[in-house]
Formats: C-alpha cells, sequence, structure tokens
C-alpha cells in the first residue's frame, strides 16, 4: 500500500489549510506600492504592536527581510558580528557581502548561543586599517543549534553590551514565535532588545508566504526603500497577509503541540542505536541529528527512511533534521517515530 509519506523536512512544508484559504479569498486589498492594501496594514500594526515596535514591514521572505535589516543598519565596509552557524550567514547566498558590501565575523557558539565574554574582544580599532564593526546579529529560536531558546539573559547582556559600544542589534526571529510559545515571555519581552527584528510566517506558523521586519518609524521608512530595490514591494499581496493574519489568530498557540510531537520523535532518536540527538532534547519543533558513520552517511539513512514512509532532510555527511509542523499530527509523530526504530534495525552497519 502506497501512503503519503510523512514530510519533516522542514516546518516550511505545510499547505494553507481551508480556513486560511477562505480568509485569503476574502480578503481586502489595493496596491501596497501605493500604500493602499488594507490587510497589509492590518498585518504591519499588528506586527509591530505584537513585538513593541513603532512600524512594521511586510516582505516576501525571510532571508529578504534580513537582508533589508542588515542594508539598513549598515554601509559597505562595516561588519557584523555572528555566531557561525546561523542562517543570514550560512544560508543566505552570502546576502551581507553581495546586498551589502559587508563582511561577517563569526564566531562559534554553544548550540547558536553566543555569551557577551565572546563579542566583548571582536569590535575592531577605529583606523583606517579595518572594517568598522556595525551590528550584532542573533536567531531566536536557533536552527542550526537544534532550535535551542536564546536564553532572554544572554540577549539582555549582548544588548546592552553592543548600545554601550554604538552597535546595532538584529534579530532573525524566523521561530521566535516557537520561543515565546516555549517560554511563555511575550514576543515584545524578546524584542525590546533589538533594533529590528524579523519573523516569518511560512514555518510553524503555516502561511504559504511572507515574513515581517519590524523596528522604529524612521528604520522602517529606510527599510521600505530597501525592500523597493531588492524588488520585494508588491502590489495587491493582501491575499497573503490575509493567511498570515489568519495564522496569528489560529497557528500561534498551537506551537506548543509541535513541541510536544517533536519530543516523541526525538525519544525515538534516542534510544535508536545508529542515531545519536546531536543538541540533547529538543526545545521545540527542530530534531537536528546524527547518523553512525558505518551506516554509510546522511543521504543513505534518509532514503531508507523514505522508502519507509518518511522524509527528513540530510544536511552534511551525518548531520539530519526533523521538523515538527501544522501538518504533522500527534499520530503522525508517532507513526514517525515508529518507522525511524524499524528502518535502523534493518539497517546493517558497513565497513
Ligand atoms: C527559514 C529561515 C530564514 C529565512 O526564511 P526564507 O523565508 O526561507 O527566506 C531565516 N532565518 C532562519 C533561522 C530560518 O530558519
Amino acid at each position: 500500500m502506497m501512503t503519503t509519506p510523512i514530510d519533516m523536512r522542514s516546518d516550511t512544508v505545510t499547505k494553507p489549510t481551508a480556513g486560511m484559504r477562505a480568509a485569503m479569498a476574502a480578503a481586502e486589498v489595493g496596491d501596497d506600492v501605493f500604500g493602499e492594501d488594507p490587510t497589509i496594514q492590518r498585518l504591519e500594526s499588528r506586527v509591530a504592536d505584537l513585538l513593541g515596535k513603532e512600524a512594521a514591514l511586510y516582505v516576501p521572505s525571510g532571508t529578504m527581510s534580513n537582508q533589508i535589516g542588515v542594508r539598513v543598519h549598515t554601509q559597505p565596509g562595516d561588519e557584523l558580528l555572528i555566531e557561525a552557524t546561523s542562517h543570514i550567514y550560512v544560508w543566505e547566498a552570502g546576502g551581507p557581502a553581495v546586498l551589502s558590501g559587508v563582511t561577517c565575523r563569526t564566531i562559534e557558539g554553544d548550540a547558536g548561543i553566543l555569551d557577551v565574554s565572546q563579542l566583548e574582544n571582536k569590535i575592531r580599532p577605529g583606523n583606517d586599517h579595518y572594517v568598522r564593526t556595525r551590528l550584532v546579529c542573533l536567531e531566536n529560536t536557533h536552527n542550526r543549534g537544534g532550535g535551542r531558546v536564546y536564553p532572554l539573559d544572554k540577549i539582555a547582556a549582548i544588548s546592552a553590551w553592543a548600545r554601550k559600544n554604538g552597535l546595532a542589534m538584529h534579530l532573525d526571529g524566523a521561530r521566535l514565535w516557537n520561543a515565546a510559545v516555549k517560554t511563555g515571555i511575550p514576543l515584545r519581552e524578546w524584542a525590546r532588545h533589538f533594533d529590528s527584528v524579523s519573523v516569518c510566517f511560512s514555518k510553524g506558523m503555516g502561511a504559504p508566504v511572507g515574513s515581517t521586519l519590524a523596528g522604529t518609524k524612521d528604520f522602517i521608512t529606510k527599510a521600505k526603500r530597501i525592500r523597493k530595490l531588492f524588488g520585494g514591494a508588491m502590489r495587491q499581496a493582501g491575499v497573503l497577509a490575509a493567511a498570515c493574519l489568519y495564522a496569528l489568530d489560529h497557528h500561534f498557540e498551537r506551537l506548543a503541540d509541535d513541541h510536544r510531537h517533536a519530543q516523541i520523535v526525538a525519544e525515538a532518536i534516542a534510544d535508536t542505536p545508529g542515531l545519536r540527538l546531536e543538541f540533547g532534547k529538543p526545545e521545540t519543533n527542530l530534531i537536528w541529528f546524527e547518523c553512525d558513520p558505518a551506516l554509510g552517511g546522511a543521504k543513505i539513512v534518509a532514503e531508507r527512511l523514505k522508502a519507509n514512509g518518511l522524509l527528513v532532510a540530510s544536511l552534511g555527511p551525518y548531520a539530519m533534521r526533523a521538523c515538527t509542523h501544522l501538518d504533522i499530527s500527534r499520530s503522525q509523530a508517532e507513526q514517525a517515530a515508529d518507522i525511524l526504530r524499524r528502518t535502523l534495525r534493518s539497517m546493517t552497519p558497513v565497513g
């Protein structure tokens, strides 16, 4: 019997629900470049309010949102400080260099988390030989750190230090929603330590398209110009923003389910010989794990899982990731756990 595979490759694979599609179909729209799309305006002011910022801007992707943030905060020849496994540095096609003429100084964190002591000696001296250190970028939750929630006290310490030294702070909050639900700490409590915050609607929130960048009015005025420059100014995109508003109403609190389902999958990985959780028990919806090299590599293990009905991502020679999301029910998480156990039992180590 051929059934649809359980797709845990990413939390971006969700499809809009019937309710979300109905909200999209009913959306009031206008030309947003003319400032005439009421649904986009509603989303922007709602996100600004949730994040405790003066203004916000709807953009097509998290990558664009982050890269607009970098561009507004910097000049060519500046440098930003960032954890070495961050999305902005690793997975955005060299955006800071290409789009802003900015170098990235990378620092290795603990599961993506930096301590202020690691940053304190990283500001370049103020003379003609050096780049100008301008910006600190953090990621919460940190994807390549197993979806780790950035401890708020660490953020507060880094932010206080950055402000004292005249550096701007940008948050890649693609999954800030998950951090807020996991800890119960409101979005604006996280956001107040940053000059700009990017949040994504196309991950756990389950919308098809869109991210929102928030900051001061002045920052967003500048960001709007850069959005135009990067080709991200859209017209009747209220149909998309309606999906994001729907997600805020219906898909935010339920992220707790994804976190519970991740525990079910993680437990199976933890007690299956040949697999190992890379960062221990997951805190949120991302489960990074490694396979025993004797099994032939992540691609081979992923292929075998696929043949048994489970899709996961292979993201390195031995590194693998499974994500829980809106389209994974509790029973599918249990089935996935079962497929992991069964598949690994059937694999014989090579060599
Ligand atoms: C997915 C992701 C982004 C960017 O999202 P896109 O919409 O795919 O461009 C940014 N940061 C993190 C941490 C992400 O996981």
